[in-house]
């Protein structure tokens, strides 16, 4: 575990990015995606914030484990779980785990289905049914609809908990001719052969932060946000400019510098030996792929004390080196703190940009060796 690299969760800027959310989308329920550990914020304390302090009820799981993590340790509190896609009805004690601690299994082919409407002790809890819009990953295709119909009437249900879809190119321009719109209008038609069949659809959903962002597909009960949450726009590069968001990035990526020192034009520094461009200095900082720190070969720059430094030759494991031109060792003290990305957005996505990534990527990949800490200011 590092002691002086770490990141700091500010949770009051959770609750502030909530607000805006409100203010974007004051009309829609929120379903607050925290998967990957809250994309790596750190799921318990950021779901406990959330139902304590901002009052968010539901909550998106990817994973079995990572529900009933959730369900463990925060036992005293009310709150829906979803498990989205690593269901696991097959085992006999997955299922028992939906039932008894309320975990409600997000069904999307027909083996799960099935396997739900057969179980006695499943007739009376919430179904919950993806559809497949068009993204072609998870969900039921529109074909399959008439014999999802057939069998919720077979089984005597005349009700889905909550019907949703996923979109596949929300983070580009959704206008009338996007794939975005083509894919609300099948997720609307598949609905409606719910509704036309008497079925009762209680909530939907279908906007992830791209939809929201642009406030797209706004009219179903439901949005699921996640990466918004935690700040940053999800929006790709070339179409930021047209996203309604203004949240701040809730977390502060921290290390500091270990040791610095002067370089020459010409010298060799570190694995591989990168040749210094011109004079300047190099400072060492305490984190590396160790920590889930990776510029994939590529070699951002990074801005420190207003000027922008650059991630030096090759990877290490515990350290990187960052290059200063024109610079030398008063400007990076050993031992001072350098901070990756702060809570203004454009850190981490400038980061991502360069390193041909996005944000959801640094935010997840941040190993268990960075320490989380929590402030609510
Ligand atoms: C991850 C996920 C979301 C949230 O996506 P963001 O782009 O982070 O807002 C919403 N719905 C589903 C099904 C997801 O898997």
């Amino acid at each position: 575990m590092r002691y002086k690299t770490r990141l700091y969760v500010d949770l009051s800027l959770l609750g502030e990015n909530f607000q805006k959310l409100k203010d974007l989308c004051p009309h829609n329920e929120v379903l607050f995606m925290v998967k990957a550990n809250a994309y790596g914020h750190g799921m318990v304390p950021i779901v406990r914030y959330a139902v304590t302090v901002l009052g968010i009820k539901e909550f998106g799981c990817a994973t079995l484990g990572e529900a009933r993590e959730l369900r463990d340790e925060l036992n005293d509190l009310q709150f829906e779980i979803y498990v989205f896609s690593d269901i696991h009805l097959e085992f006999q004690s997955c299922a028992e785990f939906y039932l008894n601690r309320r975990l409600i299994p997000v069904i999307s082919n027909m083996a799960d289905f099935d396997f739900i409407l057969s179980r006695e002790d499943f007739k009376n809890f919430p179904l919950c049914l993806k559809v497949d819009s068009g993204m072609h990953r998870l969900g039921f295709r529109e074909h399959q609809i008439p014999e999802v119909i057939s069998k919720l009437k077979k089984a005597n249900r005349s009700r889905v908990f909550h019907l949703m879809s996923h979109l596949a190119q929300s983070t580009a321009v959704i206008d009338a001719n996007s794939h975005s719109a083509l894919q609300y209008k099948n997720f609307l038609s598949m609905k409606k052969m719910l509704l036309d069949a008497n079925i009762v659809v209680e909530r939907s959903s279908i906007a992830n932060s791209g939809a929201i962002e642009q406030q797209f597909a706004l009219a179903e009960t439901h949005i699921r946000p996640g990466l918004i949450m935690y700040g940053p726009t999800s929006l790709n590069k070339e179409c930021r400019n047209i996203s309604k968001w203004t949240g701040r990035t809730i977390s502060r990526l921290e290390t500091y510098v270990i040791e610095s020192f002067n370089v020459k034009k010409g010298d060799a520094v570190g694995y591989g030996g990168a040749v210094i461009p011109e004079d300047g200095v190099v400072a060492l900082i305490a984190l590396g792929y160790g920590d889930g720190f990776s510029c994939r070969n590529k070699h951002p720059w990074i801005k420190h004390k207003g000027e922008w430094g650059q991630v030096l030759g090759r990877f290490n494991m515990d350290m990187a080196q960052i290059y200063f031109p024109k610079k030398d060792k008063s400007f990076v003290a050993h031992g001072g703190p350098f901070v990756i990305w702060g809570h203004d957005p454009q850190d981490i996505l400038h980061y991502a940009d360069q390193t041909d990534s996005i944000p959801y990527e640094h935010f997840c990949q941040l190993t268990v060796r960075v320490p989380r800490l929590y402030c609510s200011e």
